[in-house]
């Protein structure tokens, strides 16, 4: 045990996640949040408020002992229900089985959780309305500012952990140190609107639920209240687009074309449009993740993605259980540990933000497209079929808790292996599965020395 200190920039769920960690490896754990206690000033709009909670971000809350009063406050989401532009639901299961679920969770409520949680440590001390400026290198003096007191103060520790988000002053300071990032925004932009409970009475329970569109799409997420949190992705520029669309009429003329179910709750959406924040979405890539034995990037500050597969937190609260794990193979020795962390880390965090991007393009491409619904039908016959060889990569990335990179490169065989089962075909009466059954052969055989590269033991 340990009895250093460390400073945690950011209170988020990785900044939290961190602080619970560190306190109960004997550090005396200061965290420095820049905005106000969201448990008595609720933080709405602009930001997801509702996130999908999924295998790593579980095993990372069972972890710190707060999965259950996480997931008291969630939705268990088994399904996806996609609206199509005719106003009919097209339902996909999400996992293989009713059992393999995920969580729909409100951030302030896990947020909440985690800050009671890491507030009840008698060695965490949490100060909101303070902002992190700058770090002095060679002393790793942190210059923080205290908005309530208006003054600014000069804190010390053996580590700083930059948990600030993908905007992190922490990274700014690495850069300065030598570190190289991008932050690549993409051409779609964000909106947060909320379906009211009244509306919601006929939609199906504990689903995702999408309106894909091509260029542009909604994402409802369920919140406990029966309400839906949903997401408006949108060009930045161009006809359609967050800069065209300015007017009222102009916002209810795209729900009466494209969101035909959506026009009963037209006036709480288009208020909503015009009271909340448009807010970017991009990756950020890059390194070295740390500095010396000193200061280490985690979460979003080291490898913000897009949210369209729901991996961001999850990513960033995996990295919190591997830092828990390097430092209990390293008896703290943060020199090595921090080098580990990168090496280990960085390889999936690229991954995820491949997947996340390929995602994109796909939901974009070609959810509405009858040929890709059929690939997905294929793809849960096989799963029946070979339980131990055949995991889809949605079910890899959402349920699994294998490396990201793994599930990526099981994307690239299952890019080849799908269209060739499925040319020619379009329904799974007509397909024939003793030639299936020649091409799974072959494609075991590549997982299998995928698996092995990769130290994954799970079937899949
Ligand atoms: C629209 C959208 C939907 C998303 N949906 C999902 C989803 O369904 N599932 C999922 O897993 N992920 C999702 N994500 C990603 C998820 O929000 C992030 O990955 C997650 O919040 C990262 O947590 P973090 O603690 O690293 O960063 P943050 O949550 O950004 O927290 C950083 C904290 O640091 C504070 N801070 C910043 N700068 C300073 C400073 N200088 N001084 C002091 N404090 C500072 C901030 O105020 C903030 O509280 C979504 C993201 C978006 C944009």
């Amino acid at each position: 045990m340990s009895t250093r200190s460390a400073i945690v920039i950011g209170a988020g769920p990785t900044g939290t996640t961190l602080a619970i960690i560190l306190a109960r490896r004997g550090y005396r754990v200061a965290v420095f949040e820049k905005r106000p206690d969201i448990r008595r000033h609720r933080v709405h709009g602009g930001r997801s408020i509702n996130l999908a909670l999924m295998a790593r971000g579980v095993r990372a809350l069972e972890h710190i002992g707060a999965l259950v009063d996480v997931t008291v406050r969630g939705v268990p989401i088994r399904s996806r229900a996609i609206h199509t532009p005719n106003g009919k639901v097209v339902s996909q299961p999400l996992g293989r089985t009713l059992n393999e679920h995920v969580w729909a969770v409100d951030r302030n409520a896990l947020n909440a959780v985690l800050l009671d949680r890491a507030e009840r440590l008698p060695n965490v001390q949490i100060h909101f309305d303070c902002q992190l400026h700058d770090v002095v290198l060679a002393s790793n003096d942190v210059r923080v500012s205290r908005r309530a007191e208006g003054k600014e103060d000069i804190v010390h520790a053996d580590v700083i952990l930059g948990a600030d988000g993908v905007a992190s002053t922490v990274r700014e300071v690495l850069v300065r140190a030598g570190s190289s990032f991008t932050l690549d925004k993409i051409s779609h932009g964000y909106k947060e609107l909320t379906l009211p409970a009244t509306f919601t009475t006929d939609y199906m329970p504990e689903a995702f639920h999408s309106w894909p569109r091509e260029s542009f799409m909604i994402f409802g997420n369920p919140n406990p209240d029966g309400s839906m949190t949903l997401t408006l992705f949108l060009p930045n520029e161009g006809d359609l687009s967050f800069a065209r669309l300015t007017g009222k009429e102009a916002v209810r003329g795209l729900i009466a074309d494209c969101f035909p179910d959506l026009v009963p709750a037209t006036s709480a959406l288009v208020a909503d449009y015009f009271s909340n924040p448009i807010g970017a979405l991009g990756t950020v890539k890059g390194g070295p993740w740390y500095h010396r034995d000193k200061i280490l990037l985690v979460g979003d500050a080291a490898h913000a993605i897009v949210p369209f597969f729901g991996q961001g937190m999850n990513a960033s609260l995996e990295d919190c259980v591997v830092l828990d794990e390097l430092l209990a193979r390293h008896s703290d020795n943060w020199g090595k540990v921090m080098g580990d962390f990168y090496e280990s880390r960085r390889p999936n965090t690229d991954a995820v933000a491949e997947l996340a991007m390929y995602n994109y393009e796909e939901i974009q491409a070609r959810v509405n497209d009858a040929a890709f619904r059929f690939k997905r039908q294929v793809e849960f016959e096989l799963m029946r079929r070979y339980p131990d060889r055949y995991l889809s990569m949605h079910v890899l990335v959402m349920f699994k808790q294998v490396p990201y990179n793994f599930a990526r490169d099981c994307l690239v065989r299952q890019s080849q292996l799908l269209p060739t089962i499925c040319a020619g075909v379009s329904d799974l009466d007509s397909l024939n599965w003793q030639r299936v059954d020649g091409l799974m052969a072959h494609y075991s055989n590549d997982i299998d020395a995928l698996k092995v590269a990769h130290g994954v033991s799970t079937p899949c």
